[in-house]
């Protein structure tokens, strides 16, 4: 915090809880091995684990689901209100503990750095669908209720060591929620989502819930006889139809070429993510070998300009995993060279108008990646990043990409990284 003065306090907490993850003591976990009942929103898996261990190994808080989210308030650092996404990993220096009054606190080393408020339970969760499944198994909420999260298919064709993003576990959670016996649909039927939407826009009646996005993993051939723009776009087709302009429709998918683009606009989707995971072109291939192979990383790229010409270059918003440029044994070494490397994909793709956005990577005890760095990345570079992204942003003239809620320290709903907490409001 002293060294990088400009990024704001509750980023740099935050950065730290989400590459390192928080323990939680058995008086903050949720109770909520039935997700319907209780207080406290539980825990969605909502697409990869999120957790520094596999359910077996986290106990208690596998058993009692932790929160989706904290958020933090308060404390010696008088933070501004933060959400921060539950990465559980329970030998963190960050143990979320309530205190002899009962009131939650984070604390590090054993110190208080700030109050802890727990997402309280939404009404829509209480209700199933007809067939006995529950909402947040089909249609669950992060970012504080902003987003519907529908991983619609819940494995990537991606198989294999060969195959698979080094730092993925989207197919070993799929069969971990499997082993657990806890329901876990690989490919959501359309109407079942249509219905849990129905009955999220009947209870939220604070409209709280603004975005939608479609993801999963990609899909190589077919399913049920789609590819990939067919099989995301009928959903969008869908719910369109059914709720017209209701919610922002996004997806997340491989980088298309331009006619598939095209589809998925006219299916009704708005904001389209081709995620570029790492900029470096020697990472890209030792971390993305499935898309090096099928698609390959200038191909990638070129795709993602041309996307813009569909949806417009503000709504085309390709992620990366901010710190895996820093794994071993690939990665480099020296923080100023992981950034110089990311900043110079910003640069690429800021020139022509597109606003990339990250996550901040989990090393999942299952990847490969998170295997050999537990730690993950170090804080420097979460930290550097915030920053350089920022002044990259301002250099180019842009500000903070649509589908993502409030900007701005105390305001970001955004919470599987800070960058939303670090831009102005
Ligand atoms: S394409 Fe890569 S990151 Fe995406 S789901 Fe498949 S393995 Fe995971």
């Amino acid at each position: 915090m002293q060294r990088h003065s400009q990024v704001p306090r509750e980023a740099v907490i935050k950065e730290d809880l989400l590459r390192g993850g928080i323990a939680f003591d058995e008086s903050a976990l949720s109770d909520s091995a039935n997700e319907a009942s209780g207080d406290i929103k539980p825990k969605s898996y909502f697409i990869f684990s999120f957790d520094h261990g596999t359910l077996p190994e986290l106990g208690e808080a596998a058993l009692r689901r932790p929160p989706e989210e904290i958020v933090l308030t308060g404390g010696p650092y008088e933070l501004r209100r933060t959400v921060v996404s539950v990465r559980v990993n329970p030998s963190s220096p960050y143990r979320v503990a309530a205190d002899a009054d009962g009131l939650l606190g984070l604390y590090l080393d054993g110190q208080r750095i700030s109050d802890v408020g727990l997402p309280p339970m939404p009404d829509y969760y209480r209700h199933k669908l007809a067939n006995g499944k529950s909402v947040m198994e089909v249609a669950p909420t992060i970012q504080w209720g902003y987003l519907v999260y529908l991983t619609v298919f819940r494995v990537c064709q991606y198989f294999g060591a060969k195959e698979e993003c080094q730092y993925c576990d989207i197919n070993h959670n799929w069969r971990q929620h499997k082993a657990a016996g806890r329901p876990y649909t690989g490919v959501k039927p359309v109407e079942e989502v249509l219905e849990a939407l129905e009955i999220i826009d009947k209870y939220d009646t604070a409209k709280t819930s603004t975005a939608y996005t479609l993801t999963g993993g990609a899909v190589t051939s077919t399913i049920g006889g789609k590819d990939e723009a067919d099989f995301y776009g009928q959903y969008a087709k869908a719910i369109e139809e059914r709720f017209p302009g209701r919610w922002i429709g996004k997806v997340v998918a491989q980088a298309l070429p331009k006619e598939d683009v095209q589809r998925f606009h006219d299916y009704g989707v708005r904001i389209y993510h081709p995620n570029y995971e790492v900029w470096d072109p020697y990472l890209f291939e030792r971390y993305c070998p499935g898309k090096e192979r099928y698609v390959g990383r200038d191909e990638w790229h070129r795709r993602i300009l041309d996307s813009a010409e569909v949806f417009g270059p503000r709504n085309v918003i390709p992620n990366f995993v901010a710190g895996v440029e820093m794994a071993e044994p690939f990665g480099f070494k020296a923080v100023d060279e992981a950034i110089d490397s990311t900043v110079e994909g910003l640069r690429y793709f800021m020139a022509h108008g597109i606003t990339p956005r990250f996550t901040t990577w989990c090393p999942e005890p299952t990847t490969p990646l998170g295997k050999a760095n537990p730690l993950g990345a170090p804080l420097e570079y979460h930290v550097r990043l915030l920053q350089e992204y920022r002044a990259t942003m301002e250099e180019f003239g842009l500000t903070s990409p649509p589908g993502y809620g409030p900007a701005g320290p105390g305001n970001a709903v955004f919470s599987v990284s800070s960058f939303m907490d670090s831009l102005p409001a």
